[in-house]
């Protein structure tokens, strides 16, 4: 593992007030490599060698929601599922609302890409990005 890697998530956890702590910096980092949102159980099993237990990376989780550097979000099924708080391309400082591809064979969810609504007549919760988009079909891994 990079020094440099660590040092940056170590940054970003001291600006939020959370104390840097191996499992923060596990989660941040598992949750950096895959790129999509991962519920608590696929997030607990990935960090189950480094001997962490469920609640430990719950309560974390939670913590990294609680400040901002974690998106939660409800896909349907009545499941948290938690992400790396990417920035909107188009208003820095604030969250990224993109849409969310949700396999219906497996339940793996994808990030898409933000795609700008060439419409003007939409409530302004809309126009403001305080909306969930989700998309359900069948992933690659599933076709
Ligand atoms: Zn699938
Ligand atoms: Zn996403």
């Amino acid at each position: 593992m990079a020094v440099s890697e660590n040092a940056s998530w170590d940054d970003r956890l001291r600006a939020t007030g959370l104390r840097a702590t191996a499992p923060r910096r596990a989660v941040l980092r598992l949750l950096a490599a895959w790129a999509r949102p991962a519920t608590h159980a696929e997030v607990a099993a990935a960090l189950a060698p480094d001997s962490w237990d469920r609640a430990t990376v719950y309560r974390n989780l939670c913590d990294l929601a609680e400040v901002g550097l974690l998106s939660r979000a409800d896909m349907g099924d009545h499941v948290w599922r938690f992400e790396l708080t990417r920035e909107d391309a188009s208003t820095p400082g604030h969250p990224s609302a993109h849409p969310h591809f949700v396999c219906s064979t497996c339940g793996v969810v994808s990030c898409m890409p933000d795609l700008p609504l060439p419409v003007e007549h939409v409530p302004a919760a809309v126009r403001a990005g305080r909306v969930e988009v989700r998309v359900h079909g069948v992933c690659d891994g599933c076709a």
